[in-house]
């Protein structure tokens, strides 16, 4: 037990580690509360649980059985239906939980037939747009490579139709955006460029963010800032350069270096507040893990550690998560880092948390994520 950690606190690190097992009664419930539709965003591997709300604003992003069964089984925490609706228990802790339903959209298709999902879908508050087909990238823990050949960049239209219908849909808006998903060949990047110049015209009173690897060309920040991004998100994701080259071999092309330097320099243009870089937890010694940790936030932006979850159609769908043990050391380890350098573990927007290591109760947030909660399910 940690001391400062709430029980909610603690069953977040093992409900992302081992997932959840699911009562007859909750299941029941749930099966009432989505009518038939999906029960997950099932979206990319760190997205494909259920997302609960637990006490103290306590997101998280839990497996099960139905959608991540190549790496849960028997965990030890329930989630459970009593008299005052949802909760999960397990290892001497239990909380409260809303179960949160997944937008109507994502079972449906637009004018031309194409299922809406293709181009957005949304987990938590925030709608994820993804612009290209494929990635020309391949890296060993995402899915994105594996499940369609790269295609170049969608076409703009389709893309703000989706965008439009996520936004207003019945079930669950979509209150915030997130440009990301996939990295457009060279001869694509003016395509890509087209993307984000007409999202941010489009939807002026949105918060849009863009998650990105940093080629050649891309980005050019001050033109961005000045149509209205909110935050830029480069991921180093492993910080160990041997272990980059292998299981990131493309996007580790340019270097650790220079994505540092990128961080440095879009948090001098932008502010180190709206300049995010998120570390896989899980896919390199801790130690090497905590060095990445330090370097972003010497470089003025800020952290973000999120647990590796394995994809069964990647190279490392065979591999374990970090174990919740890890995952707590790892946190209080960072945290205790990021205090000294005065920095702050991202993101800032609760919902996004759920597969993040972050709590909103010990975040410096911005202050300024202030969208309607999502719709969630207390099952009462
Ligand atoms: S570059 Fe990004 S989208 Fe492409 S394979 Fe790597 S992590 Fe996935």
């Amino acid at each position: 037990m940690v001391a400062d950690l709430s029980d909610a606190e603690h069953l977040k690190f093992v409900l992302l580690a081992e997932g959840a097992v699911v009562s007859a009664a909750a299941e029941r419930a749930i099966e009432v509360i989505v009518d038939g539709g999906p029960w997950s965003p099932d979206d990319y591997a760190s997205t494909r649980g259920v997302i609960l709300r637990l006490d103290d604003d306590v997101w998280v992003n839990v497996p099960i059985e139905r959608y991540n069964a190549n790496f849960v089984a028997g965990s030890t925490i329930t989630l459970d239906l009593g008299p005052d609706g949802f909760f999960v228990h397990g290892r001497g802790w239990e909380s409260r939980a809303a179960f949160w339903a997944p937008a109507a959209f994502h079972s449906r298709v637009n004018g031309a037939g194409r299922p809406y999902r293709h181009f957005v879908v949304t987990h938590g508050d925030r709608s994820r747009l993804s612009p290209t087909i494929g990635c020309a990238m391949v890296c060993d823990f995402c899915n994105i490579p594996f499940d369609d050949a790269y295609g170049g960049v969608k076409p703009v239209d389709p893309m703000i139709d989706a965008i439009e219908v996520a936004l207003r849909d019945q079930q669950q808006p979509g209150h915030h955006l997130l440009i990301s998903g996939g990295t457009p060949g060279p001869k694509h990047v003016p395509a890509l460029q087209r993307v984000y110049e007409s999202v941010l015209e489009s939807f002026p009173g949105i918060a849009v963010d863009i998650m990105m690897v940093p080629l050649p060309g891309l980005f050019d920040l001050p033109r961005l800032d000045a149509l209205g991004l909110n935050e830029i998100s480069v991921n180093l994701e492993v910080f160990d350069e041997g272990i980059a080259a292998k299981v990131m071999r493309h996007k580790h092309r340019q270097g650790r270096e220079f994505y540092l330097n990128f961080l440095e320099d879009a948090a001098a243009t932008l502010g180190g507040d709206r300049v995010r870089s998120m570390l896989m937890v899980g896919l390199e010694p801790m130690e090497s893990t905590l060095l990445g940790v330090r370097a972003i936030a010497e470089r003025g932006a800020v952290p973000v550690l999120s647990p590796f979850k394995p994809d069964p159609v990647t190279p490392l769908g065979h591999s374990q998560p970090p174990t919740a043990d890890e995952t707590l050391e790892l946190y209080l380890r960072a945290r205790d880092l990021i205090d000294e350098l005065g920095a702050s573990l991202g993101p800032t927007c609760p919902p996004c948390t759920h597969n993040t290591l972050t709590f909103v109760r010990h975040n410096v947030t911005r202050g300024d994520y202030q969208h309607p909660l999502p719709v969630l399910h207390t099952g009462a």
